[in-house]
């Protein structure tokens, strides 16, 4: 495939890597911060637009999340708790999702550059916009699940559909996308595809049979896996799933969530994937040329994911990137070998070819019944927050209140800036 320049968008903002789950909690944003100073180490932040994200409001995310779970996230902290004993059990916060200080904040943060991306991809400023703070694809209209709380992945797709009848979603996180397939179960406007580690294993969902339901049937595709995938046979199921999605759909934007707990060694994962073998997923869809937003995800072996996120910044670039890393901020994360690629371990691979094929033919099956440009019928009566944010495309740009809110206050950063102050502080400089 001949690599076409895009004009590539990047959203990141310094505080992100400031936030904490807690002591030996999974879940680091500094590995986010350590991705950012990677792209700043090889000088990919030349080569596309770098913004710092302005905030959402509370009405921003209510178009999916509850009034009452929002105003939860806004109030709670590790000092009351206490007084917020029933809330915390219904909106199922404490446990695998606590509360830590600035909860809310961080939330913003990385749902900002998810809605924002989808902004400047349906004003056409870019082809792909990238927000690695994102992708946090398990939270529910009311409840966190998963280490997420916002669920960005569906605040952004319900800004696409604003401007796009049909968008895709691709989910290459180890887990299932269970929280986006719920939100768009019923309808036909968004096609959620995930591919993931199943069978004793959260969030539990995701089997083959799980199409959709009422107008949404068949626009919800699930290829479950097992432990040990490698590149190889990553490649010979996503590749003619994805194309024959896009023969059959036609999206008009794709989100592509790049969760890196399926790379080999994850700290919560089983595959054994390669930075390449996950990469080729993102050379794959950027291929179509198709707006698309990029979003983070999992990703717990601390080491890796900026390893990943970088190359895959890279790739959505077409720019070659060296393998010996340079002297970075968090050089001592990348030894013994400080190098960008990482080995795969010779775990056995337990999906068979023939596996793989079964479930292939059943997915082309599934497929078939796709309508291949589905009609204008609003959909209604599903997850979705408010029938307007179904409502079909808008044709005029300018009558969008939150594009034009957007617009004025979106900041656009010197990128430089950000280099002195990406490692600056002291905080998780060790995992
Ligand atoms: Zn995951």
């Amino acid at each position: 495939m001949a690599s076409v320049r895009r004009k590539v968008a990047y959203f990141y903002d310094a505080e992100i890597g400031n936030y904490h789950y807690g002591q030996g909690h999974p879940m680091k944003p500094h590995r986010v911060r350590m991705t950012h100073n990677l792209v700043v180490n090889y000088g990919l932040y030349r080569e596309m637009e770098v913004f710092r994200p302005k905030p959402v409001s509370r009405d921003q995310m209510t178009r999916f999340h509850s009034d009452d779970y929002i105003n939860f996230l806004r109030v709670i902290n590790p000092d009351n708790m206490s007084e917020f004993l029933r809330h915390l059990q219904r909106f199922n916060v404490g446990e695998d999702c606590p509360v830590f200080d600035g909860l809310f904040e961080f939330c913003q943060l990385y749902t900002s550059g998810s809605i924002g991306g989808a902004v400047r991809l349906n004003k056409g400023q870019n082809d792909i916009v990238i927000n690695w703070a994102g992708g946090l694809h398990h939270a529910k209209k009311s409840e966190a699940s998963g280490f997420c709380y916002i669920n960005d992945c569906v605040l952004a797709i319900l800004e696409l559909l604003k401007h796009h009848q049909r968008v895709l979603y691709i989910d290459i996180d180890i887990h299932h996308g269970d929280g986006v397939e719920e939100a768009f179960y019923t309808t036909n406007r968004v096609m959620t595809a995930s591919f993931h580690k199943f069978g004793e294993y959260f969030p539990g969902t995701g089997d083959v049979q799980d199409v959709g339901a009422g107008e949404g049937k068949n626009y919800a595709i699930n290829f479950p896996l097992h432990d040990g995938l490698d590149d190889d046979s990553f490649r010979s199921i996503f590749r003619p799933v994805i194309g024959k999605i896009m023969e059959v759909y036609q999206p008009g934007a794709v989100v592509l969530q790049c969760g890196a707990d399926s790379l080999s060694g994850d700290r919560l994962g089983c595959f054994n994937l390669s930075l390449k073998g996950h990469a080729d997923c993102v050379e794959y869809v950027k291929g179509f040329g198709i707006p698309t937003l990029v979003l983070g995800g999992g990703g717990y072996t601390l080491r890796n994911v900026p390893r990943c996120w970088t190359y895959e910044t890279a790739v959505l670039l077409g720019v070659a990137v060296k393998d010996t890393l340079q002297y970075n901020d968090y050089f001592e994360y990348y030894g013994p070998d400080y190098r960008l690629h990482m080995p795969v371990s010779n775990m056995e691979n337990a999906n068979k070819p023939e596996y793989l094929d079964a479930v292939k033919v059943q997915l082309f099956n599934i497929l078939k019944q796709v309508e291949p440009v589905p009609g204008v019928a609003i959909q209604t009566g599903s997850e979705l927050a408010t029938p307007a944010d179904l409502a079909p495309p808008e044709q005029d740009e300018d009558k969008l209140d939150s594009a034009a809110r957007q617009h004025d206050t979106e900041k656009k950063e010197h990128p430089a800036e950000y280099y002195p102050n990406a490692g600056g502080d002291t905080m998780d400089t060790k995992a």
